[in-house]
């Protein structure tokens, strides 16, 4: 029972998006051989003849695309309660399984490799890796970097402190040095840093300029000299924004105050803008927030539309991510329909969630991509996105997802198998 290691895999009757091409193939068959590799990802008319000895699925005229990135995840966040009552009320053990049923819910939505930007330790990377529980492939920056009262300042309005251990906080170019090796040091793939202040945040605001240009340009140099890891700015506002890009972070996070010269120098750095519009679309109850909040977010949610919009107009460098934990796991992709209500194409949001996504993570030639030679991370969907992207927004209309060859999630029948119908991973045997 459960999964089929070390078989070939073979899925036929879908309509087939690579995740580069614009070229959508109508009747295509994708097969992987036992490392989970693709070795033909076409026609059916010019696939290889079906084998009786290879797991084969019938697609059902569903849509496969390559697995689905999300780019600024908070997996160890819950995205149901607040902050305080996260840190201060949640016994430690039940938030680590808590955190374990995030990162399978997000993986059945069709994410099939994730980058956490604070959060969560490294532990949960090196467990999905070896096969332990079911997630995402993930890097992660474990935690995040700014200077005293910035926006990652557990110190809450009374004054006490949330003492968040993920946050550090460093207030001249040794500091942010120092803060950047303890990331390091417990495992960061990349460093999350601040160059703005937040929403979120009480005392500070998106127009704020959180770390200064030199400490910027110091943590860059410090993940540089360590096996060249990058650094992600949480940036919302336009001097963040523009001093993380000139201080050479790779990515821009949020970027809602963006603006002409951002979207220029993203594109003359070779950067990323992550804009993370599923904080901006989800609903805004002024009862579960408090005032000053509430009323920061509506200041900046118009005009995060309208640069955004622009910034897409523009053509900029986007890949995708969802700040879910400000916004609810295991509901990701709903960031590419925010994507395409500010005017990008459908298959553009695609390549944004898949090869270009792939790209940031600096995973480009083995994952994002659904041709030959490439991982079969997978996730096949009911219906066409490209007619309507809000399909891929429900967790139930992703019937199949894969990794590496591997079935995680499959909601069709399989002709392979006498299983019925569901194959989760917590029905496998792996646990
Ligand atoms: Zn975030």
């Amino acid at each position: 029972m459960g999964f089929n290691y070390g078989s070939a895999l073979r899925v036929h009757n879908v309509r087939l998006i690579d995740g580069v091409s614009a070229t959508v193939v109508d009747d295509a068959v994708l097969e992987a051989d036992a490392d989970g590799e693709i070795t033909y990802a076409g026609p059916a008319a010019r696939a290889p003849e079906a084998r009786s000895d290879v797991r084969t699925i019938d697609g059902q005229g569903g849509t496969l695309l390559p697995g689905l990135f999300d780019c600024h995840t908070h997996l160890g966040v819950a995205s149901d309660r607040s902050l305080v009552e996260t840190a201060l009320l949640t016994d430690p053990v039940l938030g680590v399984l808590q955190t374990t049923v995030r990162l399978s819910r997000t993986l059945e939505s069709g994410i099939t490799s994730a980058r956490d930007l604070g959060g969560l330790p490294a532990g949960f990377r090196d467990a999905v890796a070896s096969g332990l529980i079911a997630g995402p492939r993930l890097q992660t920056s474990v935690g995040v970097i700014s200077h005293t009262g910035g926006h990652a300042d557990g110190t809450l309005p009374s004054g006490r402190n949330l003492d968040l251990d993920y946050c550090e906080l460093a207030d001249d170019v040794t500091g942010v040095r120092t803060a950047a090796r303890r990331m390091l040091r417990a495992g960061a793939d990349l460093i999350k840093i601040c160059t703005s202040g937040g929403i979120s945040s009480a005392h500070d605001d998106p127009d704020d300029q959180d770390l200064l240009d030199e400490e910027i340009a110091a943590v860059v140099d410090e993940a540089r000299r360590h096996r060249g890891r990058p650094v992600a700015a949480h940036a919302q506002g336009r001097a963040g924004i523009l001093a993380a890009i000139r201080g050479g972070v790779r990515s821009v996070e949020h970027g809602y105050g963006i603006d002409d010269e951002g979207c220029d120098l993203i594109g003359e750095r070779g950067a990323f803008l992550v804009p993370t519009l599923s904080t901006v679309f989800q609903a805004l109850d002024p009862k579960k927030t408090t005032p000053w909040r509430y009323q920061k977010k509506l200041r900046w949610n118009e005009r995060t539309k309208t640069n955004i919009a622009e910034a897409i107009a523009r053509k900029v460098n986007i890949a995708v991510g969802t700040d879910a934990g400000i916004t609810p796991h295991g509901e990701n992709p709903f960031e590419l329909w925010c994507l395409v209500e500010l005017g990008m194409s459908p298959m553009d949001a695609l390549r944004a969630a898949t090869s270009n996504s792939a790209r940031l993570l600096g995973l480009e030639d083995k994952l994002g991509t659904l041709r030959p030679g490439y991982a079969a991370d997978l996730v096949l969907c009911t219906g066409d996105p490209l007619r309507d992207i809000t399909v891929l927004s429900a967790p139930e209309n992703i019937a199949m997802v894969v990794q590496q060859g591997v079935i995680r999630k499959l909601t069709l029948p399989d002709s392979g198998s006498s299983a019925a119908g569901r194959n989760s991973f917590h029905a496998g045997s792996r646990l």
